[in-house]
């Protein structure tokens, strides 16, 4: 499936017709939403103002797991969804979704003991049908995790969960829905270079043909075997995502009710064209903006923003086997460790974040100072410094607000709001997507369905036990000679475009970008075929070099170039100012701010131990004052009682005898 910038005009142009939805959002959300959508035989188009997974979906933990901590709030609910998410994109995306483990450090002092998490962690590993758990001695616990603290350790656990590449799971969702869904573009008709007008599914492109063909027009040996009869998506359907596609207003009739979407077209800024889009009904999946839409249904502000910031070093200067989670020194919020893509990511924070969120969200100084404090307190040892971090980034929570004090209180949850007929999709989190679009779906379905048997046969098809991604071959056509676990990676992450991604790659280009796992191959692939509009869509989040690498990959900006340029279709001036573009983009949102800006956070911590040193002793000293005063209470009980026996004793003696 190829979506150059050839294909984003023709794309354009086909957005004149009646949509039965258009979901607005590409994030997590979204995509899972077009993606259901699309299995359903529903007509779906998924705008996305920025870049596929530009919002909070390509900030996140990366961490696909059931959310133990909410096991702690109560949010079982939650939990078990998440769980279940976790095993079924386990089990269908290896390479994609990976198992992690995960150490839960404890020391003295921490509030919940033993006891208490081993409760949690057993309920946790039934909800996955499993025993993944184990408590570990202090010792044994520092052979897991070597640089960790040894002040204070009691020990701790060990359990299983699973993390992903955020931002190449919302693109795996969204290219499989496109190209699943029939009669779409997808399914040979995502033009590519030159290519006139859209074909009729299955019409191949000609022998020979430089491009990568698309799913479905016979790759020949060793493409996807077609799928059974009965197996395939929703008869009729249509799915079409296009990224850096506002939408800047509903559109609604006299009564209200909503009529569709005007979109703006930012590709080239917010100045750039409009058209309507007309749709049966509007999908708001926009996370952390949601009350922009919402608001122009009367309804009233819900969202309560909060930035969740990490520190990404390299994993020789903080090598962790696993995720270690450990309680923050100064606040006791837990924070975690954890190796990704061969860095080691350190978050989160949780603070308030007020709109208007319209650029790159970043890690503010108080942040990095905070995530120093707790990383330099619980591995003494490895000497970190701000020399040592290569990058960091910035996500928003769209969290719902009640008011808490502390924002750590405020539920994780999703929520569906049906609002003057603006359905409404947030919160929640990224491993939930799956049931977060059958819920919502469920309420659109019942909007839609024209006839009884089309809506029974929706709902049914809705709540099958089909599989969340599309299958894969893993033979791997001309990937033999590759590595396993590369092989792995390239299946996980481009599904059944991957033998297509190796077809693509010029000779040397299967080799490992240097610091990273990703290869050469990846850049070309994604600069030829998936909707690059800017470069940091490619090096942020098609290609994640932005946070592997220091300063944004930028040495090795010149190959990087060589491949890219042509496949963009980009001259040197174009080139020139994306470039420039990004450096900013990376030294305003992906770097370290201003060390002047980042507080003495040694003297943070040294000031809440002293703090905590006088608390201990003014403890100490209440409990000795106490004791006295207990003390001098007994005695003065005591000399009661002793004048009273000694009373008594003289009235006796007194009394006449008989
Ligand atoms: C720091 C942090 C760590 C997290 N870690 C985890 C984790 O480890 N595991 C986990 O499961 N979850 C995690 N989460 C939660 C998870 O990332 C989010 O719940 C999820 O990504 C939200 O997805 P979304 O699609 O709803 O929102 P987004 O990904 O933000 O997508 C919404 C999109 O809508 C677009 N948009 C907005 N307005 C318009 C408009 N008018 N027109 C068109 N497009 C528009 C935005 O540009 C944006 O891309 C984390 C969140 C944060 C902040």
């Amino acid at each position: 499936m190829n979506w150059n910038t050839n294909w984003r005009e023709q794309a354009w142009q086909s957005l004149d017709e009646t949509w039965d939805l258009v979901i607005v959002g590409g994030g997590i959300t979204g995509a899972g939403l077009l993606h259901e959508a699309a299995r359903l035989g529903l007509r779906a188009l998924l705008v996305e103002q920025r870049d596929f997974a530009w919002g909070t979906s390509s900030r996140s933990s990366k961490l696909v797991h059931g959310g133990l901590r909410y096991l702690k709030t109560g949010q079982v609910g939650l939990t078990r969804a998440s769980v279940q998410g976790r095993e079924q994109l386990l089990a269908e995306g290896p390479g994609l979704v990976d198992p992690l483990g995960f150490l839960l450090a404890q020391y003295e002092g921490d509030g919940a003991g033993r006891l208490v998490y081993g409760a949690g962690l057993t309920v946790y590993d039934l909800m996955a049908m499993q025993w993944s758990h184990r408590y570990y001695s202090p010792a044994d616990f520092q052979m897991l995790a070597p640089y960790i603290s040894p002040t204070g350790l009691r020990g701790g656990f060990q359990y299983n969960d699973a993390q992903t590449d955020d931002a190449r799971l919302v693109l795996r969702l969204i290219r499989e829905a496109v190209a699943e869904a029939q009669g779409s573009w997808g399914a040979g008709e995502q033009g590519g270079e030159g290519s006139a007008p859209p074909r009729p599914p299955g019409e191949g492109r000609g022998e020979g043909s430089a491009l990568p063909r698309p799913l479905g027009e016979g790759r020949g040996e060793g493409s996807a075997p077609p799928r059974p009869p009965g197996e395939g998506w929703g008869e009729g359907s249509r799915a079409l995502a296009l990224n850096y596609a506002r939408a800047q207003e509903l559109l609604r009739d006299d009564t209200g009710a909503i009529l569709g979407v005007r979109l703006r077209d930012m590709a080239n800024g917010a100045d750039g064209r409009t058209t309507d889009v007309r749709a049966r009904a509007v999908i708001n999946a926009t996370g952390a903006w949601a009350d922009h839409l919402r608001g122009q249904v009367g309804a009233e502000s819900r969202i309560r923003p909060l930035r969740g910031s990490h520190l990404i070093f390299p994993a020789w200067r903080f090598p962790v086997a696993q995720a270690v989670s450990f309680m923050h020194p100064l606040d006791g919020r837990p924070v975690f460790a954890f190796p990704w893509e061969g860095v080691t990511l350190v978050g989160t924070t949780d603070v308030d974040c007020p709109p208007p969120l319209t650029t790159d969200p970043c890690i503010t100084g108080d942040e990095v100072a905070y995530l120093m404090a707790a990383v330099t307190t619980h591995f003494p040892a490895l000497s970190l410094s701000l020399d040592d971090v290569i990058a960091t980034f910035a996500g928003i929570r769209p969290v719902i607000g009640s008011g808490k004090a502390d924002p750590s209180d405020e539920s994780r949850d999703h929520v569906v709001w049906q609002e003057s007929g603006l359905l409404t999709v947030t919160g929640g989190k990224l491993t939930t997507f799956r049931q977060v679009a059958r819920q919502a779906l469920e309420e659109i379905c019942a909007r839609l369905d024209d006839d009884q048997a089309t809506g029974e046969a929706r709902l049914a098809r809705l709540h099958d036990d089909a599989p969340v991604l599309q299958p894969v071959d893993d033979a791997l056509p001309g990937g033999a000679a590759l590595p396993e676990e590369t092989r792995r990676r390239l299946l996980g992450r481009h599904g059944r475009e991957a033998a297509d991604l190796i077809a693509a790659a010029a000779p040397d280009e299967l080799t490992a970008i240097p610091g990273t796992p990703a290869l050469w191959a990846e850049l070309r692939w994604a600069a030829r075929s998936e909707a690059v509009v800017h470069l940091d869509d490619l090096l942020l989040r098609r290609v994640r070099l932005g946070l592997l690498l220091p300063r944004g990959g930028d040495d090795l900006m010149a190959r990087i170039r060589a491949i890219v340029q042509p496949e963009l279709g980009w001259d040197d001036a174009r080139w020139a100012a994306e470039e420039r573009d990004y450096r900013a983009l990376v030294a305003a949102a992906y770097a370290l701010p201003d060390r002047r800006d980042i507080p003495d956070w040694p003297a943070q911590l040294a000031a809440a131990e002293a703090t905590r040193e006088r608390a201990a002793v003014a403890r100490q000293e209440r409990a000795r004052l106490r004791q006295r005063r207990g003390g001098l209470g007994l005695a003065l009980v005591a000399v009661v009682i002793l004048l009273l026996w000694l009373i008594r004793r003289h009235h006796r003696g007194a009394a006449p005898h008989a």
